[in-house]
C-alpha cells in the first residue's frame, strides 16, 4: 500500500509544539533570530497555552507575522473527555491517519500522574495487555506526545500565570512502548523535564519498558528521567509466554542494562521500579514472589504490583485480594519496598492495559486474534 499523500500545506510548517529547547533554538537561528526569542515562545506555548502566534505580545509583530508563514501550534485533537466518580480524567485524542489514542490523569492527593502513550497501538504483542491485541499502526511524533500534557494541562486551567499545578507527575505507560519511539519520547520527556516549559523534575517522569534493551542501552546520553521495567514474571520460560521481546532479551540482559542507567545517573539513589502485572494463577503464586525476590537480589529496585485488568478477548484473570497479599508480604518480607497499584478510573476504562483507543492495525493482528475466539462476546474497546 502507498503511503497516504501528504497535505503540502500542513507539511510545510514546522509544528513548534514537539520542538524540545535545543531544537527550537535551533529553528530560530535558521530565522536569523537569538536564542532568547525561542525560550519566549515555548514559554508562551507550554507554560501560557498559547495556541496562535497572535498571543505573543512580547514577540515583535514582524517576528509573529514570519512565524505565522513559516511555523504553527497544532496539538492533536480531543475527541472526548470522560470524567470517572473517583477524579480520574481521560481524553480520547484523535491523531492524524484517524486513530485514536488515550491519555488518563489520575490524581492522589497532591500528586497528579498523567499516563502518556507513546504509540498507536504496539506491536510487542504482551499477551496480557488489550494495547498490544489492538496491533501496530505507527509511533506518535514529538507533538503528539506532548500534545497530550499541553491538553491535560489545559484541561485543567494549568496554563496561566498562577494556574493549579494539577499534572505533577508522567509515566510513559499509555498506549505503546516508548522506546520503540526513541527519538520522539526522548523529545518530549525532556519538554516536559525543562525549566522553561513544564518543569517537571526527573525524579516526576518516569519511562516504562518491556525490554528493548539496545534503546536502552542508549537512553542515559539523552534523558535521565525514571525508570519502569515491566518484567511480570521472575524467569525467562514464564516471560517468554508473557513479554514476548523476552525471547530477544532475556531476564538478565535487561536487568543488567536497567541496572547501568540507573547507575549512571548523578544522583546514585534512585532506583528502578519494576512493575510485576498478577495473573490469577499464571504469575502469582507464593513460589514465583520467592523467585522474583532471589532475582533482584543485587538490583536496585522498588516493586510495583498491578492486578491485571481483565478486558474482553482474554482469557487471565484477576489475581484474587489474598494471592496479591500474601505475594506483597513475601517480597516485604524479603526487604523489598512493594506496593500495589489501586485500579482507578474503572467506571471510564482508565486502568492500565484497558487502554485500547482505536487503532487503525497495520500488523492485523487484532483480526487474527478476534479470529482465535469462538464465542465471540462484543468488543467494548472504549467505556461509555
Ligand atoms: N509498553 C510499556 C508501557 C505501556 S504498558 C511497557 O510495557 O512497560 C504500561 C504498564 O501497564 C506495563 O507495566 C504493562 O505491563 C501494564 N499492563 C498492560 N496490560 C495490562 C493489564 N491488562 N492489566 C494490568 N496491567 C497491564
Ligand atoms: Fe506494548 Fe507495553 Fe502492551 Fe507489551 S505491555 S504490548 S510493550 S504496551
Amino acid at each position: 500500500m502507498s503511503a497516504p499523500i501528504a497535505n503540502h500545506a500542513q507539511t510545510a510548517k514546522v509544528n513548534l509544539l514537539g520542538l524540545p529547547e535545543e531544537k527550537l533554538v535551533a529553528f530560530f537561528e535558521t530565522l536569523g533570530e537569538k536564542r532568547f526569542r525561542a525560550t519566549q515562545v515555548m514559554k508562551w506555548i507550554h507554560q501560557l497555552g498559547a495556541e496562535s502566534f497572535d498571543e505573543m505580545t512580547n514577540v515583535s509583530k514582524t517576528l509573529r507575522a514570519k512565524l505565522v508563514e513559516c511555523a504553527e501550534i497544532r496539538a492533536p485533537e480531543v475527541v472526548e473527555q470522560m470524567d470517572s466518580s473517583d477524579g480520574t480524567r481521560k481524553f480520547l485524542i484523535r491523531v492524524e491517519g484517524g486513530s485514536v489514542v488515550e491519555t488518563v490523569f489520575i490524581p492522589d492527593g497532591e500528586r497528579g500522574t498523567l499516563c502518556v502513550s507513546s504509540q498507536v497501538g504496539c506491536s510487542l504483542d504482551c499477551s496480557f495487555c488489550a494495547t498490544g491485541k489492538q496491533g501496530f499502526n505507527r509511533d506518535l511524533t514529538a507533538a503528539e506526545i506532548i500534545g497530550q500534557v499541553w491538553i491535560a494541562a489545559k484541561s485543567f486551567d494549568q496554563l496561566r500565570p498562577g494556574g493549579p499545578r494539577k499534572v505533577t507527575n508522567v509515566v510513559m505507560m499509555g498506549m505503546g512502548e516508548p522506546l520503540m519511539n526513541f527519538d520522539n519520547v526522548v523529545d518530549s520527556m525532556n519538554l516536559m523535564m525543562a525549566d522553561n516549559a513544564y518543569g517537571i523534575s526527573k525524579r516526576r517522569v518516569t519511562l516504562s519498558t518491556s525490554g528493548v534493551v539496545p534503546a536502552l542501552d542508549r537512553l542515559n546520553q539523552y534523558t535521565d528521567a525514571c525508570l519502569a521495567i515491566s518484567l511480570h514474571a521472575p524467569n525467562d520460560e514464564l516471560r517468554n509466554e508473557l513479554v514476548p521481546i523476552n525471547k530477544k532479551y532475556p531476564i538478565a540482559m535487561l536487568l543488567d542494562s536497567a541496572k547501568r542507567y540507573i547507575e549512571s545517573l548523578p544522583d546514585n539513589h534512585r532506583k528502578i521500579t519494576i512493575e510485576y502485572t498478577l495473573i490469577d494463577q499464571v504469575n502469582d503464586r507464593p513460589h514465583h514472589a520467592r523467585e522474583l525476590a532471589e532475582l533482584l537480589r543485587d538490583v536496585p529496585v522498588k516493586i510495583n504490583l498491578i492486578p491485571f485488568n481483565p478486558f474482553n478477548l482474554s482469557n487471565y484473570k484477576r489475581v484474587s485480594n489474598n494471592a496479591m497479599r500474601r505475594f506483597q508480604e513475601i517480597l516485604m518480607e524479603e526487604g523489598y519496598i512493594t506496593t500495589v497499584r489501586t485500579t482507578r478510573g474503572d467506571d471510564i476504562a482508565a486502568a492500565c492495559g484497558q487502554l485500547a483507543g482505536t487503532v487503525n492495525d497495520k500488523t492485523k493482528r487484532s483480526e487474527r486474534y478476534r479470529a482465535q475466539f469462538t464465542k465471540a462476546e462484543p468488543v467494548r474497546i472504549l467505556a461509555p
